[in-house]
């Protein structure tokens, strides 16, 4: 299963609540392939998300989108709406002149209906890459104002996408890995977000231990490696939100390393502001590594 096909089964595994699902409908039907009173549907290549599709139409407007299935080298799955009275009854809850160019904001109820507004749009036509290769998140968005005003509402919740004109559609998208973490915790995909982010510790880490291979002492890249170890963990913790609620005296320990990179631990005991001894000190950073380590399995 490719990375985009995780996050976006994490995503379809979200029950939207009761005031989110008309957006998170909208959002869907809306950066589908069309939407307008002679079509509305999505086309795709994962069935879950035509089925996902499916299932919160029929959830909110008790209409049932038919499915098709093509496709000769990869399948894919086209959901529709055939019946004109069905197609005109959903279009009767938007604003029906700005159908398939704009974004009806009355039917954000709460900031959650947003987020699930997001998320719709982004199983409709977003993508997403392998952090393993390539920092990227796109929306493939079929009209300019519509990816314009996408924008805006992305960037209104700290989310800054660039925009790529393309022949048949807009791409809104980022490489910033930043962005891209923000846009998966924004839509609800938060475990992908840590995969992220533990991609990116790891691939830090063995730059800089490539570069402590090349030292000549034994000894520096030894330290070098054990710091690392040290920062990979508070810098975990840190980006998870939990190095605060360490006890004390461990988080005593955390920002010292923290705050002193390069510090081998007698220079360490020698700044802090407690009097430490090294194997004191260095029996905290292991317990700082546990924790890291249990947490990841
Ligand atoms: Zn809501």
């Amino acid at each position: 299963m490719s990375f985009c096909e995780e996050v976006k089964n994490e995503l379809i595994a979200i029950r939207p609540q009761g005031c989110c699902k008309p957006s998170y409908a909208y959002g869907f039907m809306l950066f589908g392939r069309s939407f307008s009173l002679k079509k509305i549907s999505i086309q795709t290549g994962n069935q879950n998300v035509a089925n996902a599709y499916c299932e919160i139409i029929y959830n909110v407007y008790k209409i049932k989108p038919q499915i098709f299935c093509g496709g000769s080298v990869r399948p894919t799955y086209r959901a529709e709406i055939e019946s004109d009275s069905d197609r005109l009854k959903i279009l009767a809850s938007v604003d029906f002149g700005v159908a398939e160019n704009s974004i009806d904001r009355n039917f954000f109820i709460r900031d959650c209906c947003e987020s699930a507004f997001v998320r719709g749009a982004f199983l409709a036509c977003g993508n997403i890459n392998d952090p393993q290769k390539e920092y990227r998140a796109e929306f493939n968005v079929k009209n300019g104002p519509l990816a314009d005003e996408l924008s805006c509402l992305l960037e209104e919740h700290g989310i800054k996408m660039r925009k790529a004109i393309r022949k048949t559609s807009v791409c809104l998208y980022t490489k910033e890995s930043s962005a891209v973490e923000d846009l998966l915790t924004f839509i609800g995909a938060g475990k992908k977000t840590l995969d992220i982010i533990d991609t990116k510790i790891m691939k830090e880490v063995k730059n800089n231990i490539n570069r402590a291979r090349n030292c000549d002492s034994k000894n520096i890249s030894k330290t070098v490696e054990a710091s690392i170890r040290q920062r990979t963990a508070i810098e975990y913790l840190e980006k998870t939100d939990r190095l605060y609620s360490l006890p004390q005296e461990l988080l005593t320990a955390a920002l010292l390393r923290r705050d002193n990179p390069d510090a081998t631990l007698k220079e360490l005991c020698r700044v802090s502001a407690e009097p430490l001894t090294v194997s004191g000190l260095n029996h905290r950073l292991n317990k700082i590594i546990l924790i890291y380590e249990k947490d990841k399995k």
